[in-house]
């Protein structure tokens, strides 16, 4: 087999990366998906990856934060992944049934609605900090929540959430809101139309809340009161994702019913 390191048309390139997903291709090799956090979303060929004993180890697997190095051709989609190296594994994490669902939807969303070779360093922070605080406290909703949320915020679709969207009246603690299809407006209840969806005082706090306050400052757990505000906030937040990127998320079928 040629070398391609002596290819002199080929780059090669260094950058903090996460796995997003890998696939089996051909005999031994792996196609992976991965988030470059200097050069954004791309897809590359990690060879030799299925062997037994690969230099690759588990730095593959969905969601490992990694130092990444490959090769680029400007002619060609697909980079040639020479090394990884670990930098902090989320394996053990995906032994637990909600964290691993929660870490399903990240990498399942990541794929589905960053732009590739985009980079963005706030997405590449938020999908690393969720990530880390689904693995150090085993809780998933309100990593979740926030993710779901400031992934929609970022991605421009969140419209404001302190007044009607409407009639631009204030939308106090208390009131009833209503989310239109696709986030583009939240409505008070005079001007609701139908389709909406309602979105109790709690989430609209909630979220609220996550948009000021960063996720580690935000408390490990919640009562059940604020479990339902956190699920309500994921359910509505996916919907709009699932609404942009034009399809269903296979991953969200996982998660437990909202109440
Ligand atoms: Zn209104």
């Amino acid at each position: 087999m040629k070398d391609r390191r002596a290819d002199k048309s080929m780059a090669l390139h260094e950058s903090e990366a996460i796995i997003l997903q890998s696939y089996s291709l051909g005999e031994a090799d792996r196609l992976v998906s991965f988030l470059s956090r200097a050069a954004g979303r791309m897809r590359g060929v990690a060879a030799g990856a299925r062997k037994p004993r690969s230099k690759f180890g588990s730095t593959l697997e969905r969601l490992s934060y990694v130092r990444i190095w490959y090769f680029e051709n400007p002619t060609r989609e697909l980079v040639r992944i020479r090394q990884c190296e670990m930098i902090e594994s989320f394996l053990g994490a995906f032994g637990e049934y909600a964290s691993s669902v929660a870490l399903s939807i990240l990498s399942e969303v990541s794929q589905a609605v960053l732009p590739d070779r985009e980079a963005s360093d706030a997405n590449f922070r938020l999908l690393l900090l969720t990530a880390q605080t689904v693995k150090r406290t085993g809780k998933a909703d309100l990593p979740l929540a926030y993710f779901a949320l400031w992934t929609v915020k970022l991605g421009g679709w969140l419209a404001p959430l302190d007044r009607c969207g409407f009639c631009g009246a204030a939308l106090a603690a208390n009131s009833a809101a209503y989310v239109a299809r696709g986030g583009s407006a939240v409505a008070c209840g005079k001007c609701r139309r139908g389709g909406m969806r309602a979105i109790s005082p709690a989430a609209l706090a909630l979220a609220r809340q996550m948009l000021a306050e960063r996720l580690d400052k935000l408390p490990d757990s919640v009562d059940a009161a604020g479990i339902r505000a956190a699920r309500e906030v994921i359910a509505i937040m996916l919907d709009i994702i699932e609404q942009q990127i034009d399809r269903k998320l296979t991953s969200r079928e996982l998660l437990e019913p909202t109440a």
